[in-house]
Formats: C-alpha cells, structure tokens, sequence
C-alpha cells in the first residue's frame, strides 16, 4: 500500500462503516489473532464489525478475547455470514491471498462481493482482485502487519491489552515462538510494545502450547512412531490415518505443529506429514523446510498448494498410499537442492 493509499483507507475508516473480516479456512494463530485484533481496533474507531471464518478453529485458540462471540462461522451460521457479507462496505481478507483459500461456498459469495476489498498477508503470489493490498512477504506474521497498518494509520494509542493479546498471540504462533529466520528485531520490538501495552506472555504461551489433551499427546506418540526417515534425500515425513485419528478422539487442531518434529531431526532439511480425512475424501499434507528448499514452490507444482519457502500446504484426492508414493517418486529429482538445502 502506497502513502495514498494509506491517506485514503484513513478517510475510509473515518466514518461509521459495516465491516467483515475474513481469514482462511482452517485458521490458524497468525489468521484468528489477525482477525480478532483488527475487530477490537475497528469496533474502537466506532465501526460496526464482524468477523467471519470459513470454518470452526482450534481449541486452543478460542480462549482468545472475543472468540466465539466476534465471529460467525460460514459453514454453520450460512445464513448470518452471507448476511454480514452481503451488507459489508468494506471485507478484510487476512492471512491469505487468493479467494480459494476459504473453500468452495463461501469463496462464491466473496467473488460475487462489489464493495471495497483490503487485504493484508505474507504469502507469496497474491491475488490482484482488492482494492488495496498491503502483502510483505518478509513478514513473519499477518499480525506484525497488522501492528504496521494501525501504526501506519497513527493509531498506535488504540491498541490496548485485549489488541496487543490478539497480535502477540498471532506473531507468537507464527515464529515458531520467535525462532523462525522470518523473527527480525523488528519483530521482537513489537513484541516488546504489545507486552508494555498489556500482552500476558507467560499466560498467552501456556493457553497456546500446554493445554494438550492426553488423547492429543497419544496422537503424537503415535505420528512420531509412523516417522519415516530418507536419509540420502534429507527427507522425513509423518503419515496419519483417519482411524488413527478417531483412536486418539481427534479434534481439530491435535495435528497443528506435528509435523516439525519430523523437522527438527539432525541433518533432515524436508518434511512432510501426510493426514487423511475421510470427510472431505481428501489427504491433506503440510510441508517444511529448512534453508533454500522451497516448498512453495514444490507445493505448488504436485500438491496442489502453496503457502511460504519453508512452510506451505497441499492436498490430494488420493489415498494415503498412493500420496506417500507420488511424494516418493518425485523426491529423486530434487536430489541436488535437497542436498544443498541448509541454515545458512
Ligand atoms: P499448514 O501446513 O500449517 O496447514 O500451512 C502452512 C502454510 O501453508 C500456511 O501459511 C498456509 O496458509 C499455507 N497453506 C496450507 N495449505 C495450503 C493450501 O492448500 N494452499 C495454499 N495456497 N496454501 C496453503
Ligand atoms: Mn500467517
């Protein structure tokens, strides 16, 4: 977003709007922490706001303030979300950047939407379909954004403890806990503002990270022990099935992070975790990386997919096997830039 741009969003947001804010499906810390944040901080300059999510979001998230009550979710509260879209002047897209994103439904209401599109987000190859895009994707988080648009709006003074929650949570989810190469001093200077301005660190990492259920830590258990390990191709993957999935009472979000224990094994600089839905008649795969290995890219060409250089999705329709088998033979070709793939 240029600084006309910015002139004009602020004369936008000057006068009382009826504003949607909207992150993928599936959303995550970053994209629920986003979209919670710009919420209060539209709702304090006056305007009338909601948020609508694709679909349901992890447990543990929804300690978050404003969870549940911010929010109507497209696929259970049809009705209401198309309601709110509908009577929107101005839609938020949030930690995403391509309306397929947000899955079939509800991606035709948002392409049939004439008002005023702003899109904030980190993922590569955006979209040109909003008015005003503010996409870095240096970024380490939807969030830190949303820190430099309220900051790039002079409204700085308006992000209060329930604000600074939202975004220290998003940031926080999104580094890895501010391990990621994407974590700038930056970063760590925001977060030591949203801290001053209320954020309860120790609180927000326990509510994230050690609410786990025992069914959760099974689960786990039972990933690590499906661990497969390609040691000429620095490669390991993860493979979960549906009835696994039902043998340890899943529930969203128990997978969420798996897939970097595969990761953080020793010389390993690609992994994968493999889930199966039978549901959705789908697998789903999540893919990482460490140093140049981009699994945007490799996401992108046979998964169906996309995301970041060192985390993205994918999907197939596939069974389980025949995934495993298609992403074990075309492993072989990226030989060279598996090898060459390290923290630099
Ligand atoms: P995760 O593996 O945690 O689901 O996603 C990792 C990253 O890849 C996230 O930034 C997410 O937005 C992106 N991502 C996950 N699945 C997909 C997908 O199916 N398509 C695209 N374009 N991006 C995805
Ligand atoms: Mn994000």
């Amino acid at each position: 977003m240029s600084e006309s741009d910015y002139i004009e969003v602020k004369q936008l947001l000057n006068s009382p709007k009826n504003i949607v804010i909207v992150p993928h499906k599936n959303p995550d810390g970053d994209a629920i922490g986003a979209s919670l944040a710009m919420y209060y901080f539209l709702k304090k300059k006056g305007h009338s706001v909601k948020v609508v999510t694709p679909n349901d979001y992890p447990n543990f998230l929804k300690w978050l303030p404003g969870a549940g009550e911010a929010d109507y979710k497209f696929d259970m509260q049809n009705k209401q979300s198309k309601r709110e879209i509908n009577n929107a002047e101005i839609i938020f897209i949030l930690d995403f950047n391509t309306l397929n994103r947000v899955g079939d439904d509800m991606q035709n209401t948002l392409e049939a939407y004439e008002g005023t599109y702003i899109m904030i987000d980190h993922h590569q190859q955006p979209d040109d379909f909003a008015k005003y895009t503010y996409s870095d994707v240096s970024i380490c988080s939807t969030c830190q954004m949303v820190y430099h648009f309220i900051a790039n709006l002079n409204e700085l003074e308006l992000i209060d403890k329930t604000i600074a929650t939202c975004l220290y949570t998003g940031i926080m989810t999104d580094t890895g806990s501010f391990r990621f190469r994407s974590t700038t001093s930056t970063t760590h200077k925001i977060i030591a503002d949203l801290i001053d301005k209320g954020a309860d660190n120790a609180h927000i990492h326990n509510q994230v990270y050690d609410t786990n259920s025992y069914g959760r830590l099974q689960l786990l258990g039972r990933a690590l022990s499906n661990l497969e390990v390609i040691k000429e191709l620095k490669t390991a993957y993860i493979t979960l099935t549906q009835n696994e999935l039902n043998e340890f009472d899943f529930e969203k979000g128990d997978t969420e992070g798996v897939v970097n224990y595969a990761l953080s094994l020793k010389g390993i600089v690609f992994a994968a975790i493999f889930i199966e839905d039978t549901d959705q008649e789908i697998i789903k795969i999540s893919f990482r990386s460490k140093g140049t290995f981009s699994v945007n890219q490799f996401a992108r060409e046979h998964f169906n997919g996309g995301g970041h250089d060192n985390a993205a999705g994918g999907r197939t329709t596939l069974t389980l096997k025949e995934t495993v088998a298609k992403f074990e033979a075309i492993l072989p070709q990226y030989k060279k830039q598996l090898q060459n793939s390290y923290e630099v």
